[in-house]
């Protein structure tokens, strides 16, 4: 047994087969391997073919719940175009005439046909280009699971995946059907990678450097995220030893179930609302079961993520609609596009940066490209009139950009008017405080919005000087840090005096040692992670604030 030490970047324990993360299957998989057994590549096209036809009625079912059956449809087009007879025959023909293995095959054809409808003049078919590279990587990836796993119950085993790093959207493409966890040599506990991996529960371990070997690859795993250790083939007693442990962690999910339908209410009566944070329309699912107050930050960016182009205003409405809708009347807070630093999408065409946390990133890129951000403003003023909307700005600097944004706001509300569609005329606005510079001038900016929403993971990162993706400074990383506090107590002062909701939506909400501090300080909602909500209305229920305040107070004076 190989002991690996990291950091726990979500909580949970994992059992599983280690694979490596491919990055581009096109590059890793697609060599061309002379082989004259064509009769063993066809059956394993033919298998790989069956596991992607199963994997895309999946992916259909949950996605006419998630998005609707009209969006939906793309995954029945898909297994349409693989059963389709030209590209069938094409891998056919490539295995027997050029002796070539299955995955070339494939690759090939998928170039072939990318090259040919990229080549007619017409957008639908240029488009379908993507559907076949799409289909292709798929089989691809099917046929790599089927091989390395050596094993025909291919979709059902369990993995966990061991990579340098992954990005957040690499993370959205990871199939979580049977990918139980992951472990990478780089990372940080406030990536956004790490707040996807929390948001779903999937235990993970990163920053592990080079004790991550690929000569692991196909070990059996276990990780234990908490602890921030991964076990290398594990040896018996480890195995009872950390099934005996995830055993208990489920006992007390199961305790805190009993939370649900509860007031968050202190012992002496304050009350204060546990939201959650969304990054995906999937997330929908463990915000309701673990009975979140509503949604106090929709990270908006992740619907222009894994797509080659920007959401259309009617593709961001029926998102927005469905959230809503599904959320009845709680209420739910869509931040603006926040794209940049670490949520970096390739056809925005953002310029490489020396410096991008600190760069074109969040409101300054839609103050800079007004037609991405109306055309989102249109999407969520028309999805208002389904539900209880509010809308977040993200990476205010200045009381200019406030008055900037809510120019264009009332523009779009124009324009909307004109065309006489409905919107909701008193949509509450707020903004994000999470730059030192919004908290300095909290009191100007609360004079102009409906409510503030505090987000600690870039307010630390800003105010110690402290990139939050990088894992050299990551033990300077402190939320905890008397200055954020003191921010933290500022901002809270300023939202009373203009009695406006405060809100905290970075992941230290979810921090049961701050819980009596945000209460004492009068927070008005904390927004978390689903996993997180129900240990967090267990901490307040046991709070009694009264008999805490003076000695808080004392420790946050000046
Ligand atoms: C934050 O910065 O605290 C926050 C909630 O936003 P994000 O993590 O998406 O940058
Ligand atoms: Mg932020």
């Amino acid at each position: 047994m190989n002991v690996i030490k990291g950091i726990g970047a979500s909580e949970g324990i994992a059992f599983g087969e280690l694979r490596a993360f491919k990055k581009d299957y096109f590059n890793i998989n697609s060599e061309k391997i002379y082989t004259k057994d064509h009769e063993k590549e066809i059956e394993k096209y033919k298998k790989s073919c069956k596991l992607a036809m199963k994997q895309l009625d999946d992916l259909y079912k949950e996605a006419i719940a998630d998005i609707g059956e009209e969006h939906a449809t793309i995954f029945q087009v898909h297994k349409m175009m693989i059963e389709d007879i030209d590209y069938t025959n094409s891998v056919m023909s490539i295995i027997i005439n050029e002796n070539s293995n299955a995955e070339y095959a494939v690759y090939m054809t998928s170039r072939n046909f990318e090259r040919t409808f990229g080549e007619l003049d017409n957008d639908y078919i240029q488009q379908r280009a993507s559907d076949v590279r799409d289909i292709s990587k798929r089989i691809i990836s099917c046929m790599s699971l089927s091989r390395s796993s050596n094993n025909k119950n291919t979709g059902k085993t369990n993995i966990i995946i061991g990579s340098d790093d992954l990005t957040p959207s690499e993370f959205l493409e990871l199939d979580r059907n049977f990918i139980k966890g992951f472990v990478t040599m780089l990372g940080s506990k406030n990536s956004h990678t790490s707040i996807l991996a929390r948001a779903v529960n999937l235990p993970c371990v990163i920053g592990v450097g080079g004790q991550l070997r690929p000569e692991y690859e196909g070990y059996k795993v276990i990780i234990d995220s908490f602890a921030g250790t991964v076990y290398v083939s594990p040896d018996k007693i480890t195995v009872k030893r950390l099934k005996k442990k995830k055993e208990l962690c489920d006992r007390r999910q199961e305790l805190l179930s009993r939370l649900k339908g509860k007031e968050d209410i202190t012992t002496d009566g304050q009350k204060i609302e546990i939201c959650a944070n969304v990054s995906h329309i999937s997330d929908l699912k463990a915000v309701r079961e673990c009975d979140a107050r509503g949604i106090g930050l929709f990270r908006s960016e992740f619907i222009f993520m894994n797509r080659s182009d920007y959401p259309t205003e009617d593709e961001q409405f029926q998102i927005y609609k469905k959230v809503t809708t599904k959320m009845e009347a709680k209420r739910v807070v869509i931040r603006t596009l926040d794209v940049g630093a670490d949520k970096k999408i390739k056809y925005f065409s953002l310029p490489e940066e020396v410096n991008p946390a600190m760069g074109y990133r969040g409101i300054r890129v839609c103050l800079d490209r007004p037609e991405i951000f109306k055309t989102q403003l249109r999407a969520i003023l028309r999805a208002s009139m389904f539900g209880n909307i509010e809308i977040l700005f993200p990476m205010i600097c200045s009381l200019d950009e406030v008055l900037k944004i809510k120019h264009i706001l009332q523009e779009v509300k124009q324009d909307l008017d004109k065309s006489e569609i409905e919107y909701d005329k008193n949509i509450k606005i707020g903004v994000m405080i999470e730059t030192p510079a919004a908290v300095f001038i909290s009191d100007v900016l609360a004079a102009e919005v409906d409510f503030f929403s505090i987000g600690t993971n870039d307010l630390v990162q800003y105010s110690l000087a402290v990139d939050r993706q990088n894992d050299k400074v990551n033990f300077m990383f402190n939320p905890h840090h008397k200055a954020i506090l003191r921010m933290i107590k500022l901002v809270c002062e300023n939202a009373k005096k203009f009695n406006i909701r405060i809100a905290v939506c970075g992941e230290i909400a979810a921090d049961e040692s701050m819980t009596e501090i945000f209460l004492v300080l009068g927070v008005n909602e904390l927004s978390v992670s689903s996993p997180f909500i129900l240990g967090i209305r267990k901490k307040v229920r046991e709070t009694n604030v009264s008999s805490v305040r003076e000695e808080i107070l004392k420790n946050l004076s000046f």
